[in-house]
């Protein structure tokens, strides 16, 4: 798939590249983690129900375990006085209830054998040893009934999943104290440029804080990967060279040195060492953009410019990563929004800005710059909600246009 641009160059569709990177990759191997290890990881085995949820006929409110046909006629005015002759409590077990009595039942304890309902503390009053009933309930009313929530044997966590806290809860409730999860990917992260300086030293003249290595190595763990710093190589074939042939990796993530400058080398050891398989992509920010291989491990050459480096790490090198790790979901799901104002872009090419969210009435979110859109400012992504996706095709969206936006927070 590619879009033609006004200048008549051939580019790659955003979606194209996606396509072809991800139909190119299968998930790494298998392994097995403590339930207390498993967050973000992804499943690699469906997990299913190991026993009935509830295990057991229990009761939904702290008040008293009766037959339906004792409390039939009480009211407020008139109610039924049942002698209380003991207690189910949550992790006991209770004696079986008898016609005409009442067993004082709190939350989550196991309903009596012989109770088939359960009245609120809320409607009762206690007279000695009597409880005194004031409404009269349905059979079956609050309680929770063994299974109604997961049968034995159902499946509830399918692989492919990533695993959030919601679902490390689930999975302990399932009976599992380890799952099998995808490996995680090993990523060489490296940066290109004789300006740049490693965080932490003041940069001297002409020189520039290497940020992009510290966003990628944190980005490629939020991903899930397992993030090295290769180091920083300097504007030379040579150099670039030899950083890139280390193959301990499954993927290699650089940035800068992609483009056409004089001192761009890294398309050319590419194609050297490997091969390349996309390089210019319809997208702003991020045209230069290397997908490709190195000795065969997967090559990602990210623009140098930040912005650039981090919406293609989004676009491109995170659902890699979670592609390796076996996810079915690679990709983050995006959000319908409303544009706040008109925006204007490139014709022809997919245009990602940066976006903050209004909330107002009841309609879609509202969608509005977070501020000057130049590929090299962090203000307006530091401030950004988002990435609004606008589309290659439009030259102007109208104020008031649907977009999608991709969240970042
Ligand atoms: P390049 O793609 O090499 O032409 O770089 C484009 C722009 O990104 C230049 O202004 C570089 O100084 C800047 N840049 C390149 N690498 C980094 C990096 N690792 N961290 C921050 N800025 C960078
Ligand atoms: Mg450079």
């Amino acid at each position: 798939m590619s879009v033609p641009t006004v200048a008549g160059d051939v580019l790659e569709s955003v979606a194209g590249a996606q396509q072809r990177l991800l139909a190119s990759l299968s998930p790494l191997g298998r392994e097995s983690v403590a339930l207390g290890d498993a967050l973000g990881r992804v499943l690699a085995e469906t997990l299913h129900a190991g026993r009935d949820l509830p295990g057991f006929d229990n009761s939904a409110m702290d008040g008293y375990a009766v037959r339906a046909v004792d409390i039939a006629a009480a009211s407020s005015s008139l109610p039924v006085a049942l002698p209380v002759v003991g207690e189910s409590r949550a992790g006991g077990q209770a004696a079986e209830l008898t016609p005409g009595r009442a067993i004082r039942i709190m939350t989550g304890a196991p309903l009596p054998a012989g109770a088939d309902t359960v009245v609120r503390q809320e409607d009762t009053r206690r007279r000695a040893g009597d409880v005194l009933i004031e409404v009269a309930a349905a059979t079956g009313t609050y309680i929770r009934r063994r299974g109604e929530d997961l049968v034995a044997g159902q499946a509830v966590l399918e692989a492919g999943r990533t695993l959030t806290p919601i679902e490390v809860g689930i999975a302990a409730a399932l009976g599992h104290d380890s799952v099998r999860v995808g490996r995680r990917p090993r990523v060489g992260v490296l940066a290109t440029g004789d300006e740049l300086v490693t965080a932490g030293s003041a940069p001297g003249p002409g020189q520039v804080v290497d940020s992009n290595s510290p966003m990628v190595i944190a980005a490629v763990r939020e991903a899930g990967g397992e993030p090295t710093f290769m180091g920083i190589a300097a504007d030379t074939a040579e150099d670039v060279r030899r950083l890139l042939q280390r193959a301990e990796f499954d993927i290699i993530v650089s940035s800068a040195g992609v483009s056409v400058g004089a001192h761009d080398h890294v398309r050319d050891v590419v194609a050297e060492l490997g091969e390349v398989n996309t390089w210019r992509v319809a997208m702003r920010p991020g045209k230069p953009m290397l997908i490709g291989t190195v000795g065969g491990t997967l090559f990602l050459g990210l623009p140098g410019n930040p912005v650039s480096a981090s919406v293609t790490f989004e676009l491109f090198v995170r659902p890699a990563i979670r592609r390796l790790q076996g996810a079915t979901e690679p990709m983050r799901r995006r959000i319908p929004v409303q544009l706040g104002e008109t925006m204007t872009k490139p014709l022809g090419l997919e245009t990602y800005t940066r976006a903050v969210l209004e909330w107002v009435g009841g309609g879609l979110p509202v969608a509005t710059s977070s501020g000057a859109q130049g590929s090299h400012m962090l203000r307006s992504l530091a401030a950004a909600d988002g990435l609004l996706v606008l589309p290659a095709a439009a030259a102007e969206l109208p104020s008031g246009s649907v977009v999608d936006m991709i969240p970042l927070r």
